[in-house]
């Protein structure tokens, strides 16, 4: 195995149309476990180490430029006011040490139904930005995941940053594992409310066999809030609604049984977190609107 350490993002690009074949390592932290576990035996790895710019983020007016390396440590620590939602999932990705190396570059390359990021990424609305020495593109996030652990990416083709909106409302994550750290989900669901438009985008792990967002629900629940003026009156969500929506999210998952849960329970819990999530980011955006109101 040849190991390739390009000093910049150039040489990398250069490197991978030379190697098509040769599988990036950022992080390190699912490319070792499959090569210590012999599921890969690449010709080529590329280093992606010593390029500086792939850990660091900018934040725009609209959106958050986040760097294919950043450490899902430095998200918790630095973006939870602009990614709330992703930093809550960063939380419960494995351990301290994983979320040091680990980042969202590696989470979207491995493109894993489980990964904790996607879910939050679904629901927040973002673009990955892919690059290879024939040029740059944006691919939305919605058109990113082909296949169990398959991506939209070309074979000469690296992910240089996620373009992520900035939440202009309440997201919430949560995940159903058989313990509180180290584990992989049995099945996750994000929540953004997004005031701005007026709209709610959601998405779901670990229960189809990519991520995914569950259209219906987002548009059922749409419709049903602006219907009722929900988003100036602030009025708590009716209970019918709320389990309109839940149902709606766990019909649109399409899930195995598999020795972290059945399909049946995966359904069942994507449902309830829906309804839970739709309560807290609903609560927070109420109390928010009320402190506005109080301070006029
Ligand atoms: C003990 C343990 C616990 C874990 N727990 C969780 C968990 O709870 N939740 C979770 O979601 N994940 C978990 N993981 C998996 C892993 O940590 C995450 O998927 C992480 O986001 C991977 O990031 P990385 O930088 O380490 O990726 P790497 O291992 O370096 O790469 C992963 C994949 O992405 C590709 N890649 C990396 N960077 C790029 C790039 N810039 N452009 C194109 N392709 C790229 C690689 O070629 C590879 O295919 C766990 C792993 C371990 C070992």
């Amino acid at each position: 195995m040849d190991f390739l350490r390009p000093a910049s993002w150039e040489e990398a690009l250069a490197a991978k149309a030379e190697h098509p074949t040769a599988v990036p390592i950022a992080g390190g932290t699912d490319v070792m476990v499959e090569i210590n576990f012999d599921h890969r035996r690449p010709e080529y790895l590329l280093d992606l180490n010593r390029i500086g710019e792939l850990s660091e983020w900018e934040v725009g007016q609209e959106n958050v430029r986040l760097g294919a390396s950043v450490p899902y440590s430095s998200i918790m620590e630095h973006l939870r006011a602009e990614l709330p939602g992703l930093a809550l999932a960063s939380h419960t990705v494995a351990s301290p040490q994983i979320r040091n190396r680990g980042g969202v570059g590696g989470n979207l390359g491995t493109a894993s139904p489980a990964g904790d990021a996607h879910p939050a990424l679904l629901a927040a609305d973002c673009e990955v930005e892919a690059e290879s020495v024939r040029g740059k593109r944006l691919i939305p996030i919605d058109a990113f995941y082909t296949g169990v652990k398959r991506n939209a990416l070309e074979p000469d083709e690296l992910i240089r940053a996620v373009h992520i909106k900035k939440a202009d409302g309440p997201q919430q994550y949560s995940k159903v594992g058989t313990r509180n750290a180290m584990v992989i989900a049995v099945c996750a669901f994000g929540i953004a409310l997004h005031p701005e438009t007026r709209t709610v985008r959601t998405g779901i792990g670990s229960a189809a066999p990519t991520p995914i967002r569950a259209r219906e629900a987002e548009e059922f629940l749409n419709a049903a809030l602006e219907e009722g003026g929900f988003w100036e009156n602030g009025k708590i969500i009716t209970p019918s609604i709320a389990q309109q929506f839940a149902t709606l999210a766990s019909g649109a998952c399409n899930p195995i049984d598999d020795v972290r849960g059945t399909a049946k329970y995966r359904r069942h819990a994507v449902g309830i977190m829906a309804r839970r999530t739709l309560g807290w980011t609903w609560e927070q955006y109420r109390g928010a609107g009320r402190a506005l109101e109080g301070a006029a």
